[in-house]
């Protein structure tokens, strides 16, 4: 299997896929507030042909009320167009179980509405006669909701979590998430759920199905979630940094973690997508040039760019020209880490901990400059 790598395209992206499966939080918002850029973005890339699907590994929330918040947003969205984790759930375990079967809730009312269209029936009690355990995030989960499931699962019930997310983002910093709760019934009976949330196919199959996507193309804040997911059936994917992942983390990123593309943000779907060019070993890309050599990669301006560089097209640190140079970066980074038999394991997921970072230097105030942005440490 040839490494997989950036991908460029000719064709804004929202033309050349026909759905876009967006992943929601840190994608289309942050908490309860919008990304600034989405609401527009989303608005223009419907209007030239591309369809919408918000799919979120929050258990939590039934489809309306999501769709209710987008709307808040800005961003009109029908229940249908909402697929969470809880859907995914029920669809694996309908698929399981015979019609009607009883299944103990371990979460909200998101997962019961999900059993309930699946033909599944919730119950609360392990004396209740379930045939299965399905756990999913809630911030209301008490001790006898978790009791329930402990005896439920030590009985032998066969146990599935919507999601293993160890934290949901809050603008207090990371909360915990699903993943966590989870833990806590795993310390409990020693056992261990499946998950089909994201990366497990299970919600893409369901993503998929519901949109009616031939073309999709997911859009998510996470490697370890979003992109995992998408590289684990074949489907492109759209990496954005408004979320939790940082340039570094995409520089380290293990084969399986890899994004067919990347931008700052959703804006990144109605444009074309820089093709990411490797010659005699120097990665190009916009007016970058990175240069990999044993275990280490260097960023350059492009011969005739000035001492100091042209005019950056933003002082963020994610405008067009500093996405152009993580490109490059990210590609001689990969290159580096393979041959080095680094970065392969799949098993390690999220950050950049316990695999290094090839030494990253810079040649000139430009590149320097540009590496102070993007946060990747390097030295002259
Ligand atoms: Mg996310």
């Amino acid at each position: 299997m040839p490494t997989p790598s950036l991908r460029g395209s000719d064709t804004p992206l929202c033309q050349r896929f026909d759905v876009a499966l967006l992943d929601l939080d840190g994608v289309v918002y942050l908490g309860r507030e919008a990304v600034p850029t989405a609401p527009a973005a989303l608005r223009d890339a419907r209007a030239r042909g591309m369809r919408l699907a918000f799919v979120t590994n929050n258990a939590a929330r039934p489809p309306q009320a999501v769709a209710e918040h987008l709307a808040d947003l800005g961003i009109p969205a029908d229940p249908g167009d909402v697929i969470t984790s809880a859907q995914a759930a029920a669809h694996y375990l309908a698929e399981r179980l015979p019609a009607g079967s009883r299944v103990l809730v371990v979460g909200t009312v998101g997962l019961q509405e999900a059993l309930r269209e699946r033909g599944l029936e919730p119950v609360d009690s392990a004396d209740d006669d379930p045939a299965a355990v399905v756990q999913g995030y809630s911030p209301d989960l008490s001790w006898r909701q978790l009791a329930e499931g402990a005896v439920a699962i030590r009985r032998g019930l066969p146990w599935v979590a919507t999601n293993l997310d160890p934290t949901v983002p809050s603008p207090r910093g990371p909360l915990p998430g699903n993943g966590s709760l989870v833990a806590a019934l795993r310390h409990a009976t020693g056992a261990t759920p499946v998950s089909t949330g994201k990366p497990h196919p299970t919600m893409h199959r369901e993503s998929v199905e519901r949109s009616a996507a031939q073309r999709p193309l997911v859009v998510g804040d996470r490697l370890d979630t979003d992109i995992e997911g998408a590289n684990a059936v074949g489907c492109a994917s759209l990496l954005v940094l408004s979320g939790v992942t940082t340039a570094q983390d995409v520089m380290t990123a293990p084969a399986a973690l890899r994004p067919w593309f990347v931008a700052a943000d959703i804006s990144g779907v109605l444009e074309p997508a820089p093709e990411v060019v490797v010659r005699d070993g120097v990665v190009a890309c916009g007016r970058w040039r990175v240069s990999a050599a044993e275990a280490a990669v260097r960023l350059a301006a492009a011969e005739g760019a000035d001492e100091d560089g042209r005019p950056a097209v933003s002082r963020e640190p994610t405008g067009a020209d500093a996405i152009d140079a993580l490109r490059a970066l990210a590609v001689a980074s990969w290159t580096v880490l393979d041959a080095a038999g680094g970065c392969p394991d799949s098993d390690v997921h999220g950050s950049a901990e316990g695999r290094g970072l090839p030494a990253v230097t810079a040649a000139g105030t430009a590149a320097t400059q540009m590496l102070r942005r993007l946060g990747v440490e390097g030295s002259t």
